[in-house]
């Protein structure tokens, strides 16, 4: 299949109808996925701290310093939750939190190492944002950040934060965190490191569709170079109790406009292994039919999850329904590692 360009991504895009987008996708993600396996992974969502100093406008999950209603998890609290994780077959743990005011390197080196002296655990943690503000505060570079972090713990790198990677988006959503280049300089560095990383979007907000097919573009040229990113997770913006939600941002489409647009993103990154299907913000009948979209991977069984539920989202979902929902598509569930590699089936 021929590489599509972004401007013929954009005439798919407001052109296509949604059956023949589907097909389109579909066809892609036989390519790369013939065999019809879904996959998905336990794990849990640890947010070891909700103080956060950016006030992202779309945030509902983080709390100032001052707001008493900031925490920070324990070393016990982590290493419960873990403990938890791995009695249910979890192989990993997503660690993220926001952009703590005073925390330099050593808090996160330590809080790593003190999670792999305890356990044998996968952890994807600390997005681009927080790694630059980690590196900012503590004087060093990116490189030397994400170092110093593999050496104390850090197996792969989560790809949030990068909502839409075009600054006239992220200078009104988020203009205290990390800018677009600045997110694809983590990326390329990690990936330079020998670390694998995934890769996110969240769109229906306040931009256009040429800057979510930008935002696929800027990681389809990375990716030609380091071949880093495993997976691509594209979820809607959730509106709920967010203070852009609130401004009056409203949602533009619904589940139509999320299966297109996955549709164009298993079109448009032909080098990105694996999309992720959204149950978490999707619920379970539209990310069953995104596994006719394009993905072909469920994602997380999310043990815990914070921050889409800040924002008055709240599907839930078993492993057992995830199995249930891949089945009953036609396809075969298989439980993976974050490197994609197949899990023996649960007894
Ligand atoms: S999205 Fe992350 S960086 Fe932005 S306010 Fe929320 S916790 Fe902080």
């Amino acid at each position: 299949m021929a590489r599509i360009s972004a401007s013929d991504a954009l005439a798919l895009f407001q052109e296509s109808d949604l059956l023949g987008l589907g097909q389109r996708a579909d066809e892609a993600r036989k390519l790369l996925h013939g065999d019809g396996v879904v996959t998905y992974i336990i794990d849990r969502n640890i947010n070891y701290t909700n103080i956060c100093v950016s006030g992202c406008l779309f945030c509902a999950f983080y709390r100032t310093a001052k707001s008493g209603e900031g925490y920070v998890l324990s070393s016990e609290e982590i290493n419960e939750k873990i403990a938890e994780t791995k009695d249910v077959g979890g192989v990993q743990i997503l660690m993220q939190g926001g952009l703590h005011p005073t925390w330099r390197i050593g808090e996160y080196e330590k809080m790593l190492r003190e999670i792999k002296a305890e356990h044998e655990i996968h952890i994807h943690a600390l997005s681009p944002p927080e790694i630059c503000h980690i590196a900012e505060l503590s004087g060093l570079s990116i490189k030397e950040t994400i170092s110093r972090l593999i050496e104390a713990g850090l197996d792969s790198i989560p790809g949030g934060g990068a909502e839409i990677l075009v600054d006239r988006v992220r200078s009104r959503l988020s203009p205290n965190k990390c800018n677009a280049d600045k997110w694809l300089e983590v990326m390329r560095s990690a990936h330079g490191l020998g670390l694998k990383t995934t890769a996110t979007m969240m769109f229906d907000h306040i931009e256009t569709l040429e800057e979510r097919i930008r935002h696929m573009e800027r990681l389809r040229e990375l990716q030609d170079d380091t071949g880093g990113f495993t997976a691509f997770i594209p979820w809607p913006f959730q509106h709920g109790a967010t203070a852009l939600g609130k401004s009056g941002v409203e949602k533009k489409t619904g589940s139509l406009d999320y299966l297109r647009t996955l549709a164009i993103s298993r079109i448009m990154l032909d080098n990105i292994p694996n999309i992720q299907a959204s149950w978490v913000t999707q619920g379970s009948k539209v990310s069953q039919m995104a596994l006719f979209f394009g993905a072909n991977d469920m994602g997380s069984t999310m043990l815990e999850e914070n921050v889409v539920r800040a924002a008055g989202v709240s599907f839930r979902l078993s492993e057992k329904e995830i199995r249930g929902i891949i089945t009953d598509a036609g396809f075969v569930p298989r439980r993976r590692t974050q490197a994609y590699a197949l899990l023996p089936e649960p007894a």
